[in-house]
């Protein structure tokens, strides 16, 4: 068979996916989903009223209409003679400035993208976070027919015939790594380039497959970050302890973002002294709706394959409305510096119940797709302060997340993988809870960041950190547990930001590389920044009892628990100095109620 056979044989064998699902709802003879650890709950019944979706290499006609190939249209498009290089576009590099295209032609080059199952099933990922990706992913590969160029694209479909591991016309599906081997030997590549991938994991498993294959790999730079892993490392070197601050400030005297000569911008290089009030009693009164992005027919096709295939996953897709393309992220971002970012610093930490948005920008999802380049973000921000509409302290307040956080976290995933997702620093060993997965418990705003969370695949960052962060932290949840459910249920959620956040920030499991104090506290914090503890049976300002706050209580507990590693942090020591003026009558009434609250939140079946 020649190449250009070969080449005609893989084109039709993913046009042949199209077909429409006959409607087999025969029990397939392996779990597409694998029963859920708590809930139980085996593979979703196929839905025989969704119709299967496209499975297909995609093309554009000389009519310039964008069809999708089927076994009823003909192939007019000649496959070339010989594949020069196959780039893999991954499901979070969406960015059509990428390095991988900077060389692409479309004579002899293709790209190959893929949905696949596992990846959603890994960890039991929320209906939201499948959609957004999928929807993007799919918005994408069109943008890039519309160029004229080769895409390798396998959607996933509600065919129930291919939940186990194998398409219709069987090829293997089930997995990223079987996919990509059997495309590589279906049209010998000369080449495979890929951007470095979010996730150590998809990384190896890349570099094994293509290793195996005998083609040569080229892995380039991702260009989207505004620092490269060689000037992290640069910075890491020799340093005790890594500490934001530093970073940040070095990073916008080397970008000149926000900056006056080698001076910062407004005087100082941090404004948090302005910033993060609380609303006071009377709440946030009139807040300015953020733009929505209803579903269009692309997305829509892709939230009834979700509902259907994924049908026992958690989360709702009844309010997606995510942005899913650069114009989409445009518009939201212009609608963020418009309308929300002169008080986003001062409302930063700020909750309130049936109020998921406050000043927040929600643009992590498209940042983290690629669909919006952070230095677009960080000069619109910029460029409002200096034209007056936005005052420095919001301004800053909001570069620092971008420039800042957003790098500095990227930076220590590459810097400390693999060995930092086993980190367990404060020894955790609880399960987690499993209303995490249902909002389902008494305690007022967990049950509001939770449904939040389910319903929209968005918290913002003091309700991750502080709410559902929080209770975890002093519960003791395994670092781990708490890890993959943050990494299943945000619309934003890729293992380089959500890691680091998670173990290191919000756990404090690295033992302090990401932050230099485990960010604990009482159901207080709670009362003074939201109004949740209006609406809640327990009272934030009582540790024992039956109206003793679980916050509360588990706080003091974790003081006594972790008492010689938090006594010698000069950052905690008071509130150990408070622990130390309780009678050990009390301390042990603590530990007993502790005890009864994690007995409590021990898993039941859902
Ligand atoms: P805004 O409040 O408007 O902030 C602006 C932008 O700054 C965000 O869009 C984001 O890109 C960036 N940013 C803010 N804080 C951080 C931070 N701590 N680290 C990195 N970037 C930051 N962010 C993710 O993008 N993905 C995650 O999976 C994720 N998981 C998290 C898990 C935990 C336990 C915690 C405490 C935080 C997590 N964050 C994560 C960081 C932060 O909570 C979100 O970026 C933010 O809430 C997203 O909402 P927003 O776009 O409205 O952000
Ligand atoms: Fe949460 Fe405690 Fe306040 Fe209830 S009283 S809302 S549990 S902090």
């Amino acid at each position: 068979m020649t190449q250009e056979q070969k080449f005609s044989k893989v084109y039709s064998n993913y046009a042949g996916e199209t077909t429409a699902d006959a409607g087999n709802s025969s029990t397939p003879t392996r779990h597409a989903t694998p029963p859920h650890p708590q809930t139980g709950l085996a593979i979703p019944p196929h839905s025989p009223t969704v119709p299967a979706l496209s499975d297909a290499v995609y093309f554009k006609r000389p009519s310039e209409t964008l069809i999708r190939i089927s076994l009823t249209l003909p192939i007019s498009m000649k496959p070339p003679a010989k594949l020069r290089n196959l780039i893999l576009i991954l499901g979070d590099q969406l960015n059509e400035d990428s390095a991988a295209f900077t060389d692409f032609n479309p004579e002899t080059d293709a790209v190959w993208m893929a949905e696949v199952a596992h990846e959603s099933e890994k960890v039991w990922v929320a209906k939201p976070r499948i959609a957004i990706f999928l929807s993007a992913m799919r918005h994408f590969r069109n943008a890039l027919i519309t160029r004229g160029w080769r895409v390798f694209y396998r959607a996933l479909t509600t065919n129930s015939a291919e939940w186990n591991g194998l398409s219709t016309k069987g090829i293997p599906i089930e997995t990223f790594s079987a996919q990509l081997a059997w495309t590589i030997a279906q049209t010998h590549p000369e080449k495979i380039i890929v951007v470095e991938p979010g996730e150590w994991s998809v990384r190896e498993e890349i570099t094994a497959t293509v290793r195996q294959t005998g083609t040569p790999l080229v892995i380039l730079p991702d260009h989207h970050f505004l620092c490269t892993m060689e000037e992290f490392a640069t910075h890491a070197k020799d340093r005790k302890q890594l500490r934001l601050e530093y970073f940040y400030r070095e990073l916008r005297t080397k970008t000149g973002i926000l900056m006056d000569g080698t001076k910062p911008a407004g005087g100082e290089w941090n404004f948090d002294h302005d910033n993060r009030e609380s609303f006071g009693k009377n709440g946030p009164g009139l807040l300015p709706a953020p733009r929505q992005f209803p579903p269009d027919p692309i997305t829509r096709e892709v939230l009834d394959m979700v509902s259907a295939r994924f049908a026992n996953h958690p989360g709702e897709l009844e309010n997606f409305a995510w942005p899913v393309t650069p114009a989409d992220a445009r518009a939201a971002l212009d609608d963020f510096i418009t309308n929300r970012l002169p008080d986003f610093g001062r409302w930063e930490d700020a909750m309130w119940s049936g109020e998921p948005w406050l000043y927040h920008s929600l643009l992590s999802s498209v940042l983290n797709l690629k669909l919006l380049n952070p230095r677009e973000v960080l000069s619109a921000a910029e460029q409002a302060w200096r034209e007056k509409r936005a005052p420095i302290a919001s301004v800053e307040g909001f570069i620092r997340q971008i420039l800042g956080w957003r790098e500095y976290v990227r930076g220590i995933y590459w810097q400390l993988m693999p060995n930092y997702l086993e980190r367990n620093a404060l020894g955790a060993s609880q399960p987690l809870p499993s209303f995490y997965w249902t909002g389902d418990t008494e305690m007022n705003c967990l049950r509001i960041a939770l449904r939040q969370t389910l319903d929209h695949g968005y918290a913002h960052h003091i309700q991750r950190l502080m709410v559902t962060g929080l209770f975890s932290l002093l519960l003791g949840v395994r670092p781990r547990e708490i890890h993959e459910w943050y990494l299943a249920v945000f619309v934003d959620a890729v293992e380089w930001v959500e890691l680091p956040n998670t173990l290191g920030m919000s756990q404090y499991a690295d033992g302090g590389v990401m932050a230099s104090k485990p960010y604990i506290a009482s159901g207080k914090y709670i009362q003074r920044m939201s109004n949740y503890c209006t609406g809640c049976r327990f009272n934030p300002a009582i540790r024992l009892g039956p109206s003793a706050c679980p916050f509360t209580t588990l706080y003091w507990d974790f003081l006594q628990q972790h008492e010689p590693t938090l006594a010698k942090n000069p950052r905690v020591v008071m509130q150990v100095r408070n622990l130390q003026r309780l009678t050990p009558e009390e301390k042990d009434a603590i530990h007993l109620q502790a005890t009864q609250i994690r007995e409590a939140c021990a898993p039941k079946p859902l």
